[in-house]
């Protein structure tokens, strides 16, 4: 599987929960929709469709790496700052914020940078 940003070839990040693609190159990563569920279940939060989002079709995003359609681009958080992409296919995930200065060796670092960042997603503007 490779990088939907720069085509290079992912690692795998797994424990016995969860398997993430971790590109060495940005950072990025790619997870399925079963694992990042578990990952907000097991931290106490609420699932991906109550985090909320907006799909914003204009902005382009790579193709996703298993079904090789365009990802589409989800805008959360404070003043819709915040942005990651989905293959409407497959439900897979890919994140490139909010990673930075983690961890990103292990898979706890990882995981906790995913949380940070859907925690931060939650947070909306409007009132
Ligand atoms: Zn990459
Ligand atoms: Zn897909």
């Amino acid at each position: 599987m490779d990088c939907p940003k720069d085509g290079v070839e992912f690692e795998t990040k797994e424990d016995e929960h969860v398997s993430l693609q971790r590109c060495a190159d940005c950072a990025g990563i790619w997870l399925d929709i079963g694992d990042l569920s578990r990952i907000l279940l097991r931290h106490n939060m609420p699932g991906l469709e109550k985090l909320g989002g907006t799909a914003n079709l204009e902005e382009l995003a790579g193709q996703c790496p298993t079904c090789h359609v365009d990802l589409m681009v989800v805008q959360g958080g404070p003043h819709k700052s915040l942005r990651y992409d989905t293959c409407e296919s497959c439900g897979g995930i890919w994140l490139d914020q909010g990673l930075e200065g983690k961890k990103a060796d292990t898979v706890d670092g990882l995981v906790e940078g995913i949380v940070e960042f859907y925690k931060r997603f939650g947070q909306h503007s409007q009132h």
